[in-house]
């Protein structure tokens, strides 16, 4: 292990007011302001000078170009953002008890899920905005699944997972640290068994009564869209006697609601052979009527093309792709995918139905999103109204100083 980081595990620099072994960045002229305003990155085009030699992963002072404090942060030279921030106080030093506190803070935050008897499964640290960045914790039932995206969060990944047996005393917390975006900090995939007992291949977990069978050791993100859940029971208010499509459907999440929610018959379409088996087991699970229901293995573009040719109307059509923009570059062709996907659901909508439609990639805003759906709705000779915007759910809170964090978004139409 680099000497950097075995200090820092060991906590020696971490004496209270004394900075003197810790490495310092100074940052240019006139580029502070963001982090002065708890926006949580550095990029290198905002550093200076560097003084010491930190290693990757290791708790850095960034100062100002006048000297003065600006914040504590962790270091990684191979990533764009050089320096995640994580404390703004200059008198309080980053050792094994701020981690378990800050870890303790968001669990706090969540505690009237505790209370709620019919959702066991939700997010317990988001990231950048519970003020952990490169961190995720979900709690499915019993078990904790963690995933560390960053250096710093990997320098310090065992106090996370012990603090989290600690503080949670769960059944065993397992790693998912198999996320793409490891790569940009030239780290690797890593995954398995960190704490406790093995969870099972599939896991039961209950969301607002309903229950879902998941897969949190290979299935999609840590193993289930927690992050829709309100969106999840939103749409199924408006599917009263109707035929629903859900498109990109996963594990079934929408088709589960819209039939608990009163939809006459529902499709389900997603590429992937593995999240429509398990969605069929979703739907027996919760006693729903398997006979409504149709699954179309295969690409959605040309699956929503196929049911236009046939003529398919639905009451309600749920667009969840994923993410078609992984950074801005990529943002005119993710338009693009948007607006084709909604074009053709529009076309399948009977006069008076309802799109529910979503984004999920970070560089696409609502407005692009909308922007992308009124083209759209002009292609397809459809005017529409916006009922509702959504986003994340609330255990995936919204910093304000880190817009970049808001990456799901979404809107309930009316498709006249
Ligand atoms: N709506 C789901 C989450 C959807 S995630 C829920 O509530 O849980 C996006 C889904 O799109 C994934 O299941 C993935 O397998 C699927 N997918 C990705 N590309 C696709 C494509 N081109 N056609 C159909 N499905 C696709």
């Amino acid at each position: 292990m680099p000497l950097g980081i075995y200090k820092y595990i060991i906590g020696l620099w971490a004496i209270p007011g004394k900075y003197s072994t810790m490495n310092e960045i100074i940052l240019k002229k006139g580029r502070e302001k963001p982090a002065r305003q708890f926006h949580p990155w550095l990029f290198s085009g905002a550093i200076d000078k560097i003084s010491g030699s930190p290693e990757p992963g290791e708790i850095v002072r960034v100062i100002g170009c006048d000297e003065d404090f600006v914040a504590l942060g962790y270091y990684n030279p191979f990533s764009q953002i050089q320096i995640r921030l994580l404390e703004w106080n200059d008198n309080i030093s980053i050792d094994k008890a701020w981690w378990e506190h800050r870890l303790a803070t968001a669990i706090e935050s969540r505690s009237r899920f505790k209370n709620d008897e019919d959702t066991n499964a939700y997010r317990l640290v988001f990231g950048e905005a519970d003020f952990l960045p490169g961190l995720i914790v979900d709690k499915y039932a019993d078990f904790i699944v963690m995933q560390s995206l960053t250096r710093g969060i990997e320098a310090v990944k065992d106090i996370i997972a012990g603090s989290l047996n600690r503080l949670l005393k769960p059944t065993g917390i397992y790693e998912r640290s198999d996320a793409s975006i490891r790569s940009m900090e030239r780290l690797k995939a890593a995954k398995g068994r960190l704490v406790g007992e093995e969870p099972p291949d599939l896991l039961d977990i209950n969301e607002n009564g309903l229950k879902f069978r998941i897969d949190i050791k290979n299935g999609q993100k840590t193993g289930f869209y927690l992050d829709q859940r309100d969106n999840r029971m939103i749409a199924s208010r408006y599917v009263l006697g109707g035929r629903m499509l859900d498109c990109f459907s996963y594990c079934g999440g929408f088709a589960v609601y819209a039939l608990r929610g009163g939809a006459d018959s529902v499709m389900l379409v997603d590429s992937s052979q593995e999240s429509l088996a398990l969605a069929k087991t979703n739907l027996i699970l919760n006693g729903l009527d398997t006979e409504q229901v149709e699954y179309r293995i295969g690409d959605a573009f040309r699956t929503l093309r196929d049911l236009r040719e046939a003529g398919s109307q639905f009451d309600l059509v749920v667009l969840d792709p994923p993410k078609f923009a992984s950074s801005k570059s990529h943002l005119q062709k993710a338009l693009a995918g948007y607006k084709d996907i909604n074009l053709t659901a529009m076309q399948i909508l009977r006069p008076g139905g309802i799109l529910v439609t979503f984004s999920c990639s970070g560089a696409v805003t609502l407005d692009s999103l909308k922007m992308a759906v009124f083209w759209a709705s002009v292609d397809a000779h459809r005017q529409v109204q916006i009922l509702q915007t959504m986003h994340h759910a609330e255990d995936h809170p919204r910093l304000l100083s880190f817009p970049e964090g808001e990456y799901l978004k979404g809107m309930i139409c009316r498709v006249e």
